[in-house]
């Protein structure tokens, strides 16, 4: 194999678009500076791949079934029942067939590394696999069959509330020690390569100890990238309130040395003063809007958060909506509904929504992931997306407006083709696997419903 040269009649970079250029892909599938070369005849409108922070793959399975009231107190907490009892059917089996579909689905809306959040680790009695990997095993082989890159994010889940009471029954399977979880992050730390990195996730301060977090994070490699779910729910902010004194984010911001490498999921809800320190920090914060609209969770203060100068990126969550799009989409949407105002995320780089929500996006992918993504630069992951340039949404389009009129206009998937690390994944908007995949999605279905 050969380095191979990628022409762009257009190519997205972070101060805007960019015209007849191009770039080399070595065959590490990194990105190489462009030799000096005639302008090309390309007619293609490139954009890095999106980088999607937060993802539960098993959670796939039941995206659309819990959407009937069952009591008129329905909220994130009786959406969590139901969730259980979904994952408490999964085996390794049925879970590398959910995250391989779901794989798919993100290649093909344009997601090119995905950090998956992965707290189901035994079997459902809580007994560990004889591998005890097993079942990061089965997310690590699906995101190998499909081609996305993977951040995988095992999860340290110890206690059932902020009181540290033992886990509920069905709880059990996502449980660790401290010295069983060091132990997994060292051996699945062993396979990584070139699309896969392993970080480590703390599921939350209601589910880790303080002291089991700080030993955790004394032990982990300079780099790695660190997640939790931090401020989702109002009452797991009370209950922080309650029993360690402080708001989640104040509690966390001053019991951990949070930088860069952090990523705060689903910092919902904030003070000025947490705005303020999370964008201090350097962390990034994960939205996952239509996840948090789905569970009733509330809305992130994007604006301020924007004008703080923070970090900020998406996730698909719970795979209610598996869209970039429909995300950034979301995340301005919210904002305009609550100020009765439009056009709120921009700043001075650009009055343009779309390129603002779109840049955040793509600077915040090589922190979370700990992977080189989100440009098209030398030493760069050759992660890209082809858009498509002949559909209706785009005619008569310029570099004014073509990202705005990507994000912001009806929802014919406008992705044609999709690389990642030089490799084709996607073409014409379908993924190269993408039926003999769906064929092992629908029996896994059937085994776990019948359960
Ligand atoms: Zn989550």
């Amino acid at each position: 194999m050969t380095d191979q040269t990628t022409d762009a009649a257009m190519l997205w970079t972070a101060p805007g678009w960019q015209a007849d250029t191009g770039f080399q892909v070595d065959v590490a599938g990194r990105v190489l500076e462009r030799e000096a070369t005639e302008p090309t005849a390309s007619t293609e409108w490139i954009v890095p791949g999106i980088p999607n922070l937060h993802s539960h793959a098993f959670q796939r399975a039941m995206a659309g079934m819990a959407e009937r009231q069952t009591n008129a107190e329905d909220s994130f907490w009786t959406w969590r029942e139901t969730m259980y009892r979904i994952a408490a059917r999964f085996d390794p089996e049925t879970l590398h067939a959910v995250a391989a579909q779901l794989y798919v689905e993100m290649l093909e809306a344009g997601y090119t590394t995905v950090c998956e959040f992965h707290y189901l680790h035994h079997a459902p009695d809580g007994t560990a696999y004889d591998d005890r990997a097993a079942m990061s095993h089965a997310l690590i082989a699906a995101a190998r069959e499909t081609g996305i890159r993977l951040t995988l994010l095992p999860v340290l889940y110890m206690s059932g509330g902020f009181d540290g009471r033992d886990l509920s029954e069905r709880q059990r399977r996502f449980g660790h020690g401290v010295d069983t979880y060091l132990e997994l992050l060292d051996t699945l730390r062993a396979e990584e390569d070139d699309r896969l990195r392993i970080g480590c996730a703390l599921h939350s301060l209601r589910a880790v100890p303080a002291d089991a977090m700080r030993e955790v994070l004394s032990t982990l490699p300079a780099g790695t990238p660190r997640h939790i779910h931090i401020a989702e729910q109002v009452g797991e902010v009370q209950d922080c309130l309650a029993l360690r004194d402080a708001r989640p984010v104040e509690w966390l911001l001053s019991h951990a040395d949070v930088d860069a490498h952090w990523t705060l999921v689903h910092a919902t809800h904030l003070n000025g003063g947490e705005v303020q320190g999370i964008a201090n920090s350097g962390a990034t914060v994960a939205i996952c809007p239509t996840t948090e609209a789905n569970l009733g969770d509330g809305l992130f203060p994007l604006k301020a958060y924007l004008d703080a100068g923070g970090a900020l990126g998406i996730g698909s969550d719970a795979q209610s909506s598996v869209s970039p799009i429909e995300e950034l989409r979301w995340l301005e949407y919210g904002q305009r509904l609550v100020t009765h105002h439009r056009n709120i995320a921009v700043q001075a780089a650009s009055s343009s929504v779309g390129e603002t929500l779109l840049r955040r996006t793509l600077a915040s992918g090589a922190n979370a992931t700990g992977q080189p993504v989100g440009k098209l630069s030398p030493g760069h992951c050759a992660d890209w997306l082809v858009l498509d340039t002949d559909a209706a949404q785009f005619a008569g389009m310029t570099t004014i407006d073509a990202i705005d009129r990507w994000i912001f206009s009806g929802n014919r998937n406008l992705v044609r083709d999709v690389y990642v690390g030089g490799k084709q994944v996607v073409s014409e908007g379908r993924h190269h696997d993408r039926d003999a995949i769906a064929v092992q999605y629908r029996k896994a279905i059937q085994i776990l419903l019948a359960k």
